[in-house]
């Protein structure tokens, strides 16, 4: 599963008019952070995305990595995927969509052609519990690649 240039110039240029509709100063590095995520389906997080970033912008600190992702999310521009507690995964695909993550490899991946409606609607049955302002969904097991090395493996 690759994503194709085209794409990501797309996700690029939506999220340049994104910052200015936020107010939001579309600098090299915040374009450069954003462009790890909108390259890849990985999910990945801050540590990876910083080596990455790191190629391009040698200067760049951890700190300033985080912090940016930070100002993302709480912009909604990106998503945090996982639980809490858990490794922080970073999302640029902002459409609601649910998740499978691999109890074995970590691997963390979309899963397309579910329809979120009913759930982001927010039953009634919430409102005892407290007021939701996003849905999560995620399916945990072991991915199509875990299954076929560890049916190698145990061959
Ligand atoms: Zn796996
Ligand atoms: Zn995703």
């Amino acid at each position: 599963m690759a994503i194709s240039g085209e794409d990501i110039e797309r996700r690029m240029s939506s999220f340049a008019a994104l910052c200015r509709r936020q107010g939001l100063k579309a600098t090299h590095q915040r374009m450069e952070i954003h462009r790890e995520l909108a390259a890849t389906l990985e999910h990945p997080d801050a540590e990876t995305i910083y080596r990455r970033v790191r190629r391009r912008i040698p200067a760049i600190s951890l700190d300033t990595v985080y912090r940016t992702l930070r100002l993302l999310e709480e912009k909604r521009m990106i998503t945090r995927v996982g639980g809490v507690g858990e490794r922080t995964r970073f999302d640029s695909n902002t459409e609601r969509h649910p998740h499978f993550v691999c109890t074995e490899c970590g691997t963390v991946s979309d899963v397309e052609g579910i329809e979120m409606g009913a759930l982001a609607d927010f039953p009634d049955a919430l409102s005892s519990v407290g007021e939701a302002d996003s849905v999560y969904l995620e399916w945990r097991g072991v991915c199509v690649r875990c299954r076929q090395d560890s049916g190698v493996a145990g061959a």
